[in-house]
């Protein structure tokens, strides 16, 4: 089994949603509006929100932007949302944040990138500032370190020491070393300059998995809570498949308070899929349940029709519209694992194991369907109307297993 996010790491609250010292890793993930245009960023938070985000980052980059900030907030919350806004500031970061107080005033958390300054040096005044407003507003704040726009003083001098060595290392060994001084260095000035430890999150922003790993491995020794994820991840199944393998590898480890799966969005795509993708991660490792758990066999020559994969996937569907409803009456549902087997080689077998499962014939099998229920032949269905009547004990198991909760319909905000 994994192990739980690092106990030892201090706990960050970004607007009631808490981080690390063994509280659940969060999923969080990013808007992609204007956010100057209040009604579409709404939208989107909201949209982002009902998937399960749990925060929501939104850009902050312009006048524009940061106007906007506290309208966004406030028609979150009017929605019967709480879910926390984070800001993201980059160069103009101290400028925004000191014109507008009510931004900084309604974001739960800034994300700031301490790159292109020098901790401890005079150009770091931009990044003093930023802190300086977080500690005055009492907010949380991420100290992203960028590698592409890393302290290039930190970098040089690194750089200068390795080459000085009897034994140099890899040119890429002393990058990673780079992004996590910089990161650490910068937390170190954060807290010189007012914040508290139990506001800083740390981040690195890293594109390759094995660099990912080894820069995390390094800042999990740190007390700080660390927001994961892999930059520029790309697009569909290989930003899916690299950030699953490098959250994957960190997570098991207990490594990661926060994660976000960063998608590059096709044209018109479901900006949603980060957060279920995300949430799936962190089912997968047991770390957290979201939604029931569907298991449907690969198919293979036994069942020559799609049948069984149209089945799995109508249950998958009914589950999906049906979550919102069960989440808010039925305490646990999202425990609940359902098996849908093609075959009677492993069928009954894997049905058994699941709350709710059925065991389709396969090809040249008897015309039957034997449905388990918590590991008992419950009986056995044939016919036409065979998915609605699975449907029907699904949702009458579900209605007679999990306590209807009224204080779960008032505390759950999605
Ligand atoms: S359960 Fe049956 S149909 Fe499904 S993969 Fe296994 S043998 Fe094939």
């Amino acid at each position: 089994m994994p192990s739980c996010p690092r106990r030892n790491c201090v706990p960050v609250n970004v607007g009631g949603v808490w981080l690390g010292a063994g509280h659940p890793v969060v999923v969080q993930s990013m808007t992609n509006t204007d956010t100057a245009d209040v009604n579409a960023t709404i939208a989107q938070v909201l949209h982002l929100a009902r998937a399960g985000s749990e925060l929501v980052r939104v850009t902050v980059n312009t006048d524009a932007a940061a106007r906007a900030v506290p309208a966004i907030v406030e028609g979150v919350g009017r929605a019967g949302f709480t879910t926390p806004i984070v800001g993201d500031f980059h160069y103009n970061g101290h400028l925004l944040l000191k014109k507008y107080p009510a931004c900084a005033q309604a974001l739960s958390k800034y994300r700031i990138n301490p790159g292109n300054v020098s901790i401890g040096r005079k150009d770091d005044d931009n990044f003093r500032a930023m802190v300086e407003v977080a500690a005055e507003q009492n907010k949380p704040v991420r100290i992203g370190v960028n590698w592409g726009s890393l302290d290039q003083v930190l970098l040089t001098r690194l750089m200068d020491e390795n080459a000085r060595a009897e034994q140099p290392r890899e040119t890429r060994e002393v990058m990673l070393e780079a992004i996590v001084q910089s990161a650490l260095l910068s937390a170190a000035a954060a807290e010189r300059y007012g914040l508290r430890r139990e506001q800083i999150i740390l981040s690195a922003k890293v594109s390759g998995v094995q660099d990912l790993i080894a820069v995390y491995r390094a800042l999990g020794k740190s007390p700080y809570a660390l927001h994961l994820g892999l930059t520029e991840a790309g697009l569909g199944m290989k930003g899916t498949v690299a950030s699953t393998a490098a959250l994957a590898v960190l997570l098991q480890e207990g490594i990661g308070d926060t994660i976000r799966v960063s998608l590059t969005p096709t044209p018109g795509g479901d900006r949603a899929e980060e957060v279920r993708i995300a949430q799936q991660i962190l089912q997968s490792l047991e770390l957290r349940s979201f939604t029931p758990q569907v298991t449907a066999c690969p198919g293979c020559g036994r069942t020559t029709s799609t049948f069984f994969q149209e089945m799995a996937q109508q249950i998958e569907g009914h589950i999906r519209e049906r979550m919102p409803a069960w989440r808010s009456q039925y305490s646990g549902v999202e425990e609940l694992k359902v098996a849908v087997m093609g075959c009677v080689v492993n069928g009954p077998g894997e049905s058994r194991h699941a709350n709710i499962g059925i065991s389709l014939p396969g090809t040249f099998e008897e015309p039957k369907a034997p449905v388990f229920i918590d590991g008992r032949l419950f009986r056995t269905l044939h016919g036409e109307g065979l998915v609605q009547e699975f449907i029907a004990l699904l949702e009458n198991y579900v209605a007679s297993h999990y306590v209807r909760s009224e204080e779960v319909a008032g505390t759950l905000s999605y």
